[in-house]
């Protein structure tokens, strides 16, 4: 007899030793690139180096040039977000399908005046983005990346804190001798934005030689951040005034490590979103001669709500796919562009939480996404009443989940918690704005958004092949 019931289904159970073997291959691949690319332009020059490898162009290049109509294209927003386009068989005004996962993670920014002395220390004012637990942050290494932009225009890098032989960073806590007041507050209080400083020096400088007296008693007052200021400039020929225009992030240092015994599980940090801008990117590239055109969308600013010119709410993505029209029609047509994106289909890839028996008490436990149990379509997200979401169709989802079951792809359902307790949402309502179908498909993790989540690769294996199932058809 049929089984008339729907039940999560565990990858570690009903795999085969083989397949299992694949999926462990696949996820030392991804591990590598979430302990290198810890910030959105580290994901796109990762990304845009691994299209290049396999024949894509950049989309302003590749007009004109003759068999372009099916070449492989891509474009780049400002180093932190970028699409990547393959033409199908069908022309791309038939409507594409489209994969979209966000780069950028919740972390410590700095402020725009950030290096202080107090107490013959340095400190970094900073800023927290997106949604972070302020205590998980305190008393941990943490690495600095990003860029400078000097008055000139001329672009510096900075990544410290990841290579064995680097200095790393700290933002400090209070001990638990003296922390009883400290300890009686509520959670969210105990530590304040304010207080997430971060030490980055503590020696005076040494120049003194060629100033006046006052000068020098002027400087004494901040001898340590002026040590700190002659270090940038030495090393990078950075003033106070160019950490101005800067974007540098405080990130958690260190590589993502197998997690358990058995090494079942992937731990770290920016797991959300970039285990689904791996897993979309790797299968485009998988995906061969698709039928409809594919396009893998990387966008910036999620956690923070999607505006700004790299987030998903920028014209950034209906631009693009308007050029890729051009590409094929020789002219741009709003009309033509509208039809297009409102006939395409499309997967918001986005992470959603694992049920944690350790807190039981926030889920619906027969509507939680388990870990291991593969990919989690969720036909919506949002918060109590389901505002501010995207709620896909019941036509979309038998459509998604017929895929699925098609391919054998192991899925299963989630939702973000007991409906009243809070929620969260994703880019899936900014896409649904095009008149475009889109779903929520992503993996469950557990300790999401701290600094270092938790992933299965069952999860992550799923995704692969539940977005190159979806790419494909
Ligand atoms: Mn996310
Ligand atoms: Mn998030």
């Amino acid at each position: 007899m049929t089984d008339l019931t729907f039940k999560p289904k565990f990858g570690y159970e009903e795999w085969t030793e083989e397949k299992i073997k694949k999926v462990f291959e696949f996820a030392e691949g991804y591990r590598k690139f979430i302990s290198e690319c810890k910030t959105e332009r580290k994901v796109v020059g990762w990304v845009e180096g691994k299209a290049k490898e396999v024949g894509y162009g950049k989309l302003e290049s590749v007009r004109g040039v003759k068999g372009a109509k099916r070449a492989k294209v891509y474009g780049v927003n400002r180093e932190k977000a970028i699409i990547l386009g393959q033409f199908g068989k069908r022309p791309l005004s038939q409507g594409a399908r489209l994969v979209l996962a966000h780069i950028d993670s919740p972390r410590i920014d700095l402020k725009l005046q950030p290096l202080y002395e107090e107490e013959k220390i340095a400190w970094l004012k900073t800023h927290y983005y997106g949604g972070i637990k302020k205590y998980q942050w305190t008393a941990t290494p943490l690495a600095i990346y990003g860029v400078v932009v000097l008055e000139n225009g001329r672009k510096i890098q900075i990544e410290i804190g990841d290579k064995p032989e680097d200095p790393v960073f700290v933002i400090t806590d209070l001990l638990p001798h003296l922390s009883k007041k400290q300890m009686e507050k509520k959670l969210e209080e105990a530590i304040e934005a304010e207080e997430m400083n971060v030490v980055v020096g503590s020696m005076p400088t040494k120049i003194r030689d060629s100033k006046s007296e006052i000068q020098n008693k002027e400087e004494k007052k901040e001898t340590v951040k002026l040590g700190v200021l002659e270090w940038l400039n030495k090393n990078y020929g950075i003033k106070e005034e160019d950490l101005i225009s800067a974007d540098l992030e405080i990130v958690p240092a260190g590589q993502a490590k197998d997690l358990g015994f058995d090494r079942s599980l992937i731990g770290g940090y920016g797991q959300d979103d970039r285990i689904c801008a791996y897993t979309a990117v790797q299968a485009l590239l998988e995906v061969k001669d698709p039928e409809y055109t594919n396009i893998v969308v990387l966008v910036d600013k999620e956690e923070t709500g999607s505006e700004s010119t790299t987030g998903a709410l920028s014209n950034f993505i209906p631009d693009f796919i308007s050029e890729m029209l051009y590409l094929q029609t020789g002219k741009h047509d709003e009309n033509n562009l509208r039809d297009c994106l409102s006939l395409s289909k499309a997967i918001s890839a986005d992470v959603t939480v694992g049920f944690d028996p350790d807190y039981k008490d926030v889920f619906d436990p027969k509507n939680t996404a388990r870990i291991g149990a593969g990919i989690v379509l969720e036909k919506y997200t949002g918060r109590r009443g389901k505002a501010e979401t995207n709620e896909a169709t019941a036509e979309y989802l038998a459509e998604i989940r017929n895929i699925f079951n098609k391919n054998k792809v192991l899925w299963q359902t989630g939702g973000l918690g007991k409906v009243d307790l809070g929620g969260g949402g994703t880019i899936a309502m900014f896409l649904a704005r095009y008149n475009m179908d889109v779903v929520d498909a992503g993996p469950p993790l557990l300790s999401m958004h701290s600094p270092f989540e938790i992933s299965s690769k069952v999860d992550l294996y799923s995704c692969f092949e539940g977005y190159k199932a979806f790419l494909n058809f």
